[in-house]
């Protein structure tokens, strides 16, 4: 794994929510459009495994988007997870709403975002994170900027810290040192 601060560290251990908006995020934020007017997204398939493993680990998962589209519904059904919202423009509404339903904390939630909408959200969650395409304004006021882009592995990044600091024990190639 990535070396990450103390500070990341500690958040990502009590986070038992992730939330995810999808466009710019579990996409590269194009919408490709046919003649017809249907919407067409791609999703990374290394994201959908990581949403998989870190929902093992115990910790559950969540999407909420400004925009409307069935290939969400299709995904997310794919994916398992049933906290879908869509069409939503006050995402903190539906933010505090998941809060009441799991009896969740600001600081057990995470989100990952990358538009001005998802600010708000953003400043309250206990674990903020951005994609290296978000808008300036949204990396600069998160906890971390993942490595990767929206739509080409950055929950897989996500996923992969909230699961591995979820295991009882750390694998270390260090010999461990006997304690006295
Ligand atoms: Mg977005």
């Amino acid at each position: 794994m990535k070396r990450f601060s103390k500070k990341i560290l500690e958040k990502a251990r009590r986070v038992k929510f992730l939330l995810l908006d999808v466009d710019g995020v579990m996409t590269d934020g194009t919408i490709y459009l046919d003649a017809d007017g249907r919407e067409t997204k791609a999703f990374n398939i290394y994201d959908g495994s990581g949403i998989h493993l870190v929902r093992k680990a115990g910790v559950q998962v969540g999407i909420i988007t400004g925009r409307q589209s069935v290939i969400v519904d299709y995904r997310a059904k794919e994916l398992g997870i049933t906290e879908v919202h869509q069409k939503i423009l006050d995402k903190v509404k539906v933010y505090d709403e998941i809060l009441r339903t799991y009896g969740l904390e600001d600081s057990e939630m995470a989100y990952v975002g990358d538009d001005i909408i998802d600010l708000p959200i953003l400043k309250r969650v206990g674990l903020s994170v951005a994609v290296p395409n978000a808008h300036p304004e949204v990396r600069a006021q998160v906890d971390w900027v993942t490595q990767k882009a929206g739509g080409c592995g950055a929950i897989r990044e996500v996923t992969d810290l909230l699961s591995a600091v979820r295991k009882p024990q750390q694998p270390s190639s260090k010999p461990q040192r006997a304690l006295r």
